[in-house]
């Protein structure tokens, strides 16, 4: 079983706003397009706006991926983009099973 605790940031009290943009200046590893094959322009049925790894920013008006980071700061995941990881349910890909078959 999976320690959950590894995943959060241990303070001593509640996060100051010292704690919170030190946090704001991490960033979690992730894909670079190219090695996820990331398009913006449709291709598949499998769209990014029906991947569970896609996440609308509506503050922040752009949409991002929890596996892949654009390479700029500002380019916002397109809901119609795909990635060969595209998945619904984090255990079938539809894009990787249709290239392993052709
Ligand atoms: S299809 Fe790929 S790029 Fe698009 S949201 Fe899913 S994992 Fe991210």
């Amino acid at each position: 079983m999976t320690d959950r605790d590894q995943f959060y940031v241990q303070l001593d009290g509640p996060a100051t706003i010292e704690d919170y943009h030190w946090l704001m200046e991490q960033r979690v590893l992730k894909f670079r397009p190219e090695d996820v094959s990331y398009s913006p322009q449709p291709k598949h049925a499998e769209v990014c706006r029906t991947c569970v790894h896609f996440f609308k920013g509506e503050a922040a008006h752009r949409n991002t991926c929890e596996l892949m980071r654009p390479h700029s700061e500002t380019e916002s995941v397109a809901p119609c983009g795909w990635c060969r990881f595209h998945t619904t349910d984090y255990q079938t890909f539809g894009i990787i099973d249709k290239e392993n078959k052709s």
